[in-house]
């Protein structure tokens, strides 16, 4: 007997017709719940990719409203979506594509007081944020709850990529011990990037994102995928978890993350951001 439906197989057929995959991979990918955060240009094709892909919940964090200025990259949203929420237009997109998917829309800045709650909804987070603040505390939530975190960023003509899962591999803060300082980075829209970039991380993001769901294939945890567009190179670094991390290591300091905690608000936090 079909666990699927008619439509679903008919919508679903090439993946079904993978072995690797077929009707189990893809009831596992129905059942999976993502946390995209950020719905930016790495968010859009994490998000757009996933939600095709039949990933049955996608929760989508993002506080911003859309800008004419990201529609250079951010292919979720549309000219008409100027000034409405950036999750508003990402639920829209979705489910214009794929009604079996939920967008949980997340309008809300991810913060202390909210991450470990937000987080405890979802199996993997995938890091398409536009601030390092944002970053470091999904990435220390991930960690203390076990879970997946599928790294990107962007710059430039260069972008990065990798999976984090604490106990397997290093977190972020294991080869970036702490933020750098916001007064000497610029903020993300503040720097030029070739805005067919992040459609390429974002989808290793997806695709990392994927195998994990369906447990195929090596995941870039202990890996440091790194692209650059003018070269057209992919480069990568081995990573090793620091036995002295703050938050993985053997004797970490970040156990929890209580609500109020000030260690990951930026000392001056601008208003607006549309970086990735
Ligand atoms: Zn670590």
């Amino acid at each position: 007997m079909s666990a699927l439906g008619e439509e679903a197989r008919r919508r679903y057929a090439r993946h079904l017709m993978l072995d690797r995959v077929g009707e189990t991979g893809q009831a596992k990918l129905l059942s999976a719940r993502v946390l995209v955060v950020g719905a930016g240009g790495l968010g859009s094709p994490v998000i757009f990719y996933l939600a095709a892909a039949g990933v049955g919940l996608i929760g989508a964090a993002d506080s911003d409203t859309v800008d004419i200025s990201n529609l250079q990259r951010q292919i979720l949203h549309s000219t008409p979506d100027i000034g409405r929420l950036k999750t508003d237009s990402a639920r829209d997109t979705v489910e214009a594509l794929n009604p079996d998917v939920k967008l949980a829309p997340v309008a809300e800045r991810i913060t202390p007081d909210n991450v470990m709650e937000i987080l405890s909804g979802y199996d993997i987070a995938v890091d398409a944020c536009d601030n390092f603040h944002t970053r470091y505390l999904v990435n220390d939530a991930c960690a203390l709850q076990r879970k997946p975190f599928v790294h990107g960023g962007v710059f430039q003509f260069e972008g990065q990529a990798s999976t984090f899962i604490a106990g397997k591999g290093p977190c972020y803060r294991c080869l970036f011990p702490t933020p750098p300082d916001p007064e000497i980075i610029p903020r993300g829209n503040e720097i030029g990037l070739l805005g067919v970039v992040p459609g390429t991380i974002g989808l290793i993001q997806a695709t990392e994102t994927v195998k994990l769901i369906l447990g195929l294939g090596d995941s870039l945890v202990g890996r440091l995928l790194i692209y650059d567009a003018l070269k057209m190179r992919f480069r990568e670094l081995n990573i090793r978890r620091d036995p002295d991390c703050r938050v993985c290591g053997e004797r970490p300091s970040i156990t929890d993350i209580s609500p109020g905690e000030q260690s990951y608000i930026p000392p001056r936090l601008s208003p607006r951001s549309s970086a990735d």
